[in-house]
């Protein structure tokens, strides 16, 4: 069989990571987080975290050979023999085309991209609502979607609710500015090399979910005729 080489991508707050947890579940694939990766990396001491820890620590963004050969080394791994979901990467096109020759230098390459599509305003709703208890984070509602029983109040525990800093609306059209701007290019290098599936990330998660799927479901029986 084929492998399945797949790379996911969207704006902050389209459920990558609540549909990239399914995708897995139902194709068997790892899911390649490359932040979860580069931490643990850093954590466990490795020649590529030390590399990757000098630049964090100078306040610098790890270099994409340093990111692409922690990539190249996880693909590499038995569990990825079959495919991969990369998640957080590539993040522009240099980036993309890093990648590109990394897997053609391990006689590979992506099946498909594919891109979660939400609107900005959509977005701004989604993570603006969000209200978090000031006793514990994991207690979260959303003003629309999942309100408290009081306004502001804990159902929980009866503490505060607060709208943390990175959910204020003009911190999410700042990251949605940055999004579009290094994405955009990266949605038309995909496109052009007919790899980019479009997924309508407006729907329900169970819908998006059944979209990928499916839409994984026959890249996977084009890759085999
Ligand atoms: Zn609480």
């Amino acid at each position: 069989m084929a492998d399945l080489n797949l790379i996911l991508l969207g704006p902050p707050g389209a459920g990558k990571g609540t549909q990239a947890e399914q995708l897995v579940e139902d194709f068997g694939l790892p899911h390649i987080s490359t932040g979860d990766m580069l931490r643990a990396q850093v954590a466990e001491g490795t020649e590529l975290g030390r590399r990757a820890k000098s630049y964090m620590d100078a306040g610098e963004l790890v270099p994409d050979e340093v990111i692409v050969g922690m990539i190249v080394e996880r693909i590499g791994l038995p569990d990825a023999a079959d495919g991969f979901l990369l998640d957080g990467f590539p993040r522009n096109q240099q980036q993309a085309e890093a990648l590109d020759e990394a897997l053609k230098l391990l006689d590979r390459q992506l099946t498909a991209a594919l891109l979660v599509e939400v609107p900005d305003d959509e977005v701004v709703r989604r993570l603006a609502g969000r209200r978090v208890c000031v006793k514990n984070p994991s207690h979260i509602y959303h003003v629309e979607f999942d309100p408290p029983k009081h306004e502001d109040v804990c159902d929980q525990d009866g503490s505060r609710l607060i709208q943390r800093d990175d959910d204020r609306e003009e911190t999410i059209r700042r990251r949605l500015e940055v999004y579009h701007a290094q994405t955009e290019p990266l949605i038309g290098f995909y496109d052009r090399a007919g790899l980019l599936r479009r997924i309508d990330g407006r729907r329900s998660p169970d819908e998006v979910h059944a979209h990928m799927r499916a839409t994984v479901a026959t890249l996977r029986l084009e890759e085999q005729l």
